[in-house]
C-alpha cells in the first residue's frame, strides 16, 4: 500500500486530540503505524507538525544499564525505533538518568529533561512526571498502557508498597559503580486495566494513525485515575499470584506487613 504521507499523519493526530501548543508523551511501535513517508522521521516530523513550535515532543530513550550512560551517545534499549531516531535529532535534548532516559524537542525540553534523582526513576521529578506536571498529553502508538511510564508517575505519588532493587551503573566520580535502586517495577501487564477504566469514564479519545490504533488522554486523567485505584487497592497492577508471574510475584515479595511496617 501507498505510505501514508506525513501530511495526511499529522491530520490524524490533530484529529486524534493532540494539542497543537501542548506538551505530547509519545509510546510507539513504528512497526503498527507504517508505511509512513520517510519512515519514522516523517512520523516525528508529523508529530512535530501537529505540536506546533510552541508545543512540546517528549519520548522514552531508556537504556540497558549495562554500560556507563552516556545520553550523547548511549543507544535506547527496546524503545523503538522511532525514539531511537528522534533522540539523536539536532535540537533534541536527552536527560540523564542512567537507565530511564527520556528525550525533549520544544521550549519545555530542558525543563522536562532536567536532572532527577536517581530513584524513583519515573517520580513526579522525572520526565514523565513533568509532563503530568505541565498538564500534558500521553499518546500511546500501536502500543498499550503496559507500555506507559505515566503509570509509574501514578504508582510514586500513590506510595505503592512495592519496590524491588535493580542494578544500575552510575558515574561516581568517573568511575562506573553499579548500585542498586529500588523501583516500582513488576511485569507492568495489569496497567492494561486502565484501559476499561479510561474509556468508562470517556477519558480516552481512540483513533488510527497510520495503520495503528492510537489511544489519547490527559496525563492528569490517567494518574489521576490510576491514583483513585491504588488508593483502595494497592495491589491492582500486579497479577495475582495464581498466575506464577515471577516479576509481580517478587514484587508482592517486597511488600512488607502492617507488623513490619510499625503499624499494627
Ligand atoms: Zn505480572
Amino acid at each position: 500500500m501507498a505510505p501514508f504521507t506525513v501530511e495526511a499523519v499529522t491530520v490524524e493526530l490533530l484529529t486524534l486530540g493532540v494539542r497543537p501548543g501542548g506538551v505530547l508523551l509519545v509510546h510507539t511501535s513504528f512497526h503498527a503505524v507504517r508505511p509512513v513517508e520517510g519512515g519514522p522521521l516523517g512520523l516525528i516530523d508529523a508529530l512535530g507538525r501537529a505540536l506546533g513550535p510552541a508545543g512540546t515532543l517528549v519520548m522514552p530513550t531508556m537504556t540497558d544499564g549495562e554500560t556507563l550512560f552516556d545520553p550523547r551517545s548511549t543507544p535506547s534499549d527496546q524503545m523503538g525505533i522511532t525514539a531511537e531516531l528522534f533522540w539523536r535529532q539536532s535540537g533534541v535534548v536527552r536527560s540523564t538518568h542512567p537507565g530511564a532516559s527520556f528525550a525533549a524537542a520544544g521550549p519545555l525540553a530542558e525543563r522536562i529533561c532536567a536532572p532527577q534523582p536517581l530513584t524513583p526513576p519515573h517520580g513526579q521529578e522525572s520526565p514523565p512526571g513533568r509532563v503530568h506536571e505541565f498538564g500534558g498529553q500521553v499518546l500511546l502508538l500501536g502500543v498499550e498502557h503496559s507500555e506507559s511510564t505515566m503509570l509509574h508517575v501514578a504508582e510514586s505519588i500513590a506510595g505503592v508498597p512495592y519496590s524491588v532493587l535493580h542494578p544500575c551503573l552510575v558515574d561516581v566520580g568517573g568511575a562506573p559503580q553499579r548500585v542498586m535502586i529500588p523501583e516500582t517495577d513488576h511485569c507492568c501487564r495489569g496497567f492494561r486495566r486502565m484501559n476499561e477504566w479510561l474509556v468508562l469514564r470517556g477519558l480516552q479519545r481512540e483513533g488510527r494513525v497510520g495503520n495503528a490504533s492510537a489511544k489519547l488522554s490527559d496525563a492528569r486523567e490517567i494518574v489521576g485515575v490510576a491514583v483513585e485505584r491504588l488508593t483502595r487497592e494497592p495491589l491492582v497492577f500486579l497479577c495475582p499470584p495464581s498466575e506464577g508471574c515471577d516479576e509481580c510475584d517478587e514484587a508482592r515479595k517486597s511488600v512488607k506487613s502492617p507488623i513490619e511496617l510499625g503499624r499494627p
